[in-house]
């Protein structure tokens, strides 16, 4: 695939597309980035590197970290996990709170906020020191030592936390969650609040598009049935309530971030991080989706 000819076209279009989105304000801090920034870095498994834009710096990737937080939980729990979090699409907003009443404090899926909190809750039993141990996983498969929290970006939300509180009590209620309400969310706004460019990125999550192995490290990180099941979590909850027109446009595994950040995983072929601040209507970024959507209609080739 001449993937260098796609994004040269896709510069054009990186232009061309008139961004609708518009750059979060619940949590105050991420309003300090500029709205036009826009970068893109797609990794193949054979080590080709494709990028454009602002591919190199670092943003805060939100919800994208639960990918990590859920291969670190997944390696350690097994099939466990699966008792405490559903792996079905919630058609819900991130943060929403109706569902959990009705199913009794088991969240959806891992990457609903709901979910996610199960899964910090879980880290801070199972590691000794979760924080230190969930940011060396993610500099250990990013291969960049250097990756960081933001300690502002996670203070603003731990500010502004009232609906991950009131997620977190319901599911104490239901007793799952095992541990001190505040050290989870403490543990859950720093995930969030990491920082990375869509180059670490991609390359972080290769090991997803190799059956659960790091080509360039040679390093298995997950079993290949795991990354296989990872994928498909990917597909089906990644993007909220917008998880079925990802599928529908873009027809790759993914998830994305507030912080205006998607990862998008071609198994077998390549990963690959776009950036742009901008979110639509659903909390995914507004141009990084339409430019996904350029990426697997001009090379015809997805998952389907
Ligand atoms: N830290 C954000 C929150 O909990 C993550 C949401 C997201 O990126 O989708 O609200």
């Amino acid at each position: 695939m001449d993937y260098q000819k796609v994004f040269s076209e896709m510069a054009a279009e990186v232009d061309y597309i008139e961004d609708h989105g518009k750059v979060p304000s619940y949590i105050p801090e991420l309003q300090n980035v500029d709205p036009n920034k826009f970068g893109i870095h797609l990794t193949t498994i054979d080590g080709q590197n494709f990028y454009l834009g602002d591919s190199n710096e670092k943003f805060s990737i939100q919800s994208i970290a639960k990918v990590f937080s859920l291969v670190l939980a997944f390696g350690l729990e097994d099939d466990r996990l699966w008792e405490r979090v559903g792996v079905e699409p919630s058609g819900t907003p991130f943060n929403s709170l109706v569902q959990l009443e009705y199913e009794k404090g088991i969240p959806r899926n891992p990457f609903i906020n709901a979910g996610a909190l199960v899964i910090c809750d879980i880290l801070v039993s199972r590691l000794e020191h979760p924080k230190r141990e969930i940011l060396d996983f993610v500099r250990g498969v990013s291969g960049n030592p250097a990756i960081e929290y933001c300690s502002r970006v996670a203070e603003s939300e731990k500010l502004t936390s009232f609906t991950n509180a009131a997620l977190i009590n319901l599911m104490k209620a239901y007793s799952n969650i095992h541990n001190d309400i505040d050290v989870v969310l403490d543990v859950y706004f720093h995930l969030c609040s990491i920082e990375m460019t869509c180059q670490e990125l991609a390359q972080g999550l290769l090991f997803l598009a190799n059956n659960g192995v790091n080509p360039f490290a040679e390093k298995r990180v997950v079993s290949e049935s795991k990354s296989k099941r990872i994928n498909a979590i990917m597909q089906l909850c990644g993007f909220y309530d917008e998880a079925g027109e990802f599928s529908f446009k873009v027809g790759l595994p993914g998830k994305s971030g507030v912080g205006g950040g998607i990862i998008a995983i071609y198994p077998g072929h390549y990963s690959i991080a776009v950036w742009s601040p901008k979110l639509n209507a659903k909390g995914n970024s507004y141009k990084g989706m339409r430019i996904l959507e350029f990426l697997t209609t001009r090379t015809k080739a997805s998952i389907f």
